[in-house]
Parts: structure tokens; C-alpha cells; sequence
């Protein structure tokens, strides 16, 4: 998907959230497992302000679990119910609805005891692109799901995704643009594909990419490449280019940029998460 960043562009996107919220009981905030920090749009609070949240940190399948237990609890200590979550995966998905009526159980019970009669939650999918806001309601509308259309109570336009009896998701997310002026933000947004890569010179990004590897998952790089211990402490750009003749690339280092960045993406090379919970909390 391409991304360009115009500051309409956001404003509009903006606003167009902003005025669904209303329609909502709770906001999915859904976020990249590997990014959970750089891959939040700066002004969320802004916009999502009081409403319950629910936050789901997706393509955990392709996380370091480790980091993301972390995140998780990290989440929690925040104030914020968080899931991990694999929008393509059936099981996964089912914890969405105990999820968000842990969220939601004061107001549950208040109605409850009200003698309000319960029906289904409300919710609306929020996210940067690629983080696969589409993913999580195509997979939802695969499984007996009906566009309910409007209903009393709804204002008319907005369509709604029935997800069993207990769910609503609005049918068009909210998407949010990631903050990326930040050249390390931007950085890590375009190696997880988040971000179209033309805006970044690919060897640059490849051997930022090598930098990370070797630091945190160096058995998954040397496993990977086939490589030794000696060949492992080379300066990058060496290390680059030996991967390149490793596979028959010749001195092509474009192609050998390229090819880790898309094996990188494709978790090829493993799981990882490159937002550290070390570096952002101590
Ligand atoms: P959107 O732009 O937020 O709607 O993102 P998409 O739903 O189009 O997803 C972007 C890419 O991520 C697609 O290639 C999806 O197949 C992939 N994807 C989405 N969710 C997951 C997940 O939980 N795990 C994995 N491995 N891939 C996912």
C-alpha cells in the first residue's frame, strides 16, 4: 500500500474518526505487535479521549513473545485492556469479545442492573495502514456475518458488521496515519512494511537491519545466511556484501538490501519486535 503523508490527508482521516466515535461503545486500537509503540498514531488520546479502549496488538504471530508479554503488562499498567492477536487466526480472534466486555463491565453491569436489555457491543477498528484492519473485519465478515444495515438507534449511513450476537464492528476502520518525521520511527515502519521503502535508501535500511539482528536475535541472522562467528563481527556493510556473495548476488548489494528487507517482513528470518520495551521504559 502506498503511503504518502499530507497534512490534509490526516486532518480529513481525523475528523472522519472523530465523528464516528459517537456511533461506539469501545474503539480496537490495533497495533503492530512488532511496533507497539511506533506504530500508535500520536493523537489517538486526542481523538479517542474517554471512550473505552481496547487494545489489540496484532501480527503476534510474527512478535518476539517475550517482548510482547512485556508490552502487554506494560499496557495493563497503563490502564488498558491488551490482547495479542492474530487477525488471520480463528482462536485468536474469539478472545475479542471476552476482551472488550472485561472493557466494558461496569457499564454491563449498570445496564444489568437498569434492566437494560443487553445487546451486542459496538465497536469500531482503529489503525496505521498495513496493520491489518482488514484483515481482522474480512476475517470476521467470513464467519456468518451480516451487514445489518441500519437499525433504529444507528444513524443512517453507517454500516455495521455483526460478528455472532454479542459484536458490531463499524465496516469501514478508522485509519490513522503512523507519526514517521522521527528517522527512526520511519525507519522501523518501513522494514515491517508499514511504510513504502522508496522513501529510504534499501541499503541504508538493510544494514540498519543486520545492526539490529546481530544485536538482539544473532543465532535467527547467523542460522539464516549460514553464517560463523567470525563472519558475524564484520562491520556491516562487509557483512552485507558477504550475504550477497553467499547468495549469489555478486556485488549486487540492492538486491541482497532488498531481499533481507522482504525476508525480514515475511518472518523468514524469525520472530522479532524491534520497538524494545527496554528502550522505551528504563
Ligand atoms: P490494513 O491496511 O490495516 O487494512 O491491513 P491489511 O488487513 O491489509 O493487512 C496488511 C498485511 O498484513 C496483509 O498482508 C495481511 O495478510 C497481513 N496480516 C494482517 N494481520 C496479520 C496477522 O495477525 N499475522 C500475520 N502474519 N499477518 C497479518
Amino acid at each position: 500500500m502506498t503511503i504518502q503523508w499530507f497534512p490534509g490527508h490526516m486532518a480529513k482521516a481525523r475528523r472522519e474518526v472523530s465523528e464516528k466515535m459517537k456511533f461506539v461503545d469501545i474503539v480496537f486500537e490495533l497495533v503492530d505487535a512488532r511496533l507497539p509503540r511506533s506504530s500508535r498514531n500520536p493523537m489517538l488520546d486526542q481523538i479517542v479521549q474517554q471512550k473505552p479502549r481496547l487494545i489489540l496488538l496484532n501480527k503476534a504471530d510474527l512478535a518476539d513473545p517475550n517482548q510482547t508479554a512485556r508490552w502487554m503488562d506494560w499496557f495493563k499498567e497503563q490502564g488498558y485492556e491488551a490482547l495479542s492477536l492474530n487477525a488471520k487466526n480463528d482462536k485468536s480472534v474469539k478472545q475479542i469479545v471476552p476482551a472488550a466486555k472485561k472493557v466494558l463491565a461496569d457499564k454491563l453491569a449498570r445496564d444489568k442492573e437498569r434492566g437494560i436489555k443487553p445487546r451486542a457491543i459496538r465497536a469500531m477498528v482503529l489503525g496505521i495502514p498495513n496493520v491489518g484492519k482488514s484483515t481482522l473485519l474480512n476475517h470476521l465478515a467470513g464467519k456468518k456475518i451480516a451487514s445489518t444495515g441500519n437499525k433504529p438507534g444507528v444513524t443512517k449511513g453507517q454500516q455495521w458488521l455483526r460478528f455472532g450476537s454479542q459484536l458490531e464492528l463499524l465496516d469501514t476502520p478508522g485509519i490513522l496515519w503512523p507519526k514517521f518525521e522521527d528517522p527512526e520511527v520511519g525507519k522501523r515502519l518501513a522494514l515491517t512494511g508499514a511504510i513504502k521503502d522508496d522513501l529510504l535508501h534499501l541499503d541504508d535500511l538493510a544494514i540498519d537491519e543486520l545492526g539490529f539482528l546481530r544485536r538482539f536475535y544473532p543465532e535467527q541472522l547467523k542460522e539464516r545466511y549460514k553464517l560463523t562467528d567470525e563472519e558475524m563481527f564484520q562491520e556491516l556493510p562487509e557483512l552485507l556484501m558477504l550475504i550477497a556473495h553467499k547468495r549469489g548476488f555478486k556485488d549486487d548489494y540492492e538486491r541482497a538490501s532488498e531481499m533481507l528487507i522482504i525476508e525480514l517482513r515475511q518472518g523468514r528470518l524469525g520472530r522479532y519486535t524491534l520497538d524494545r520495551f527496554e528502550e522505551y521504559t528504563e
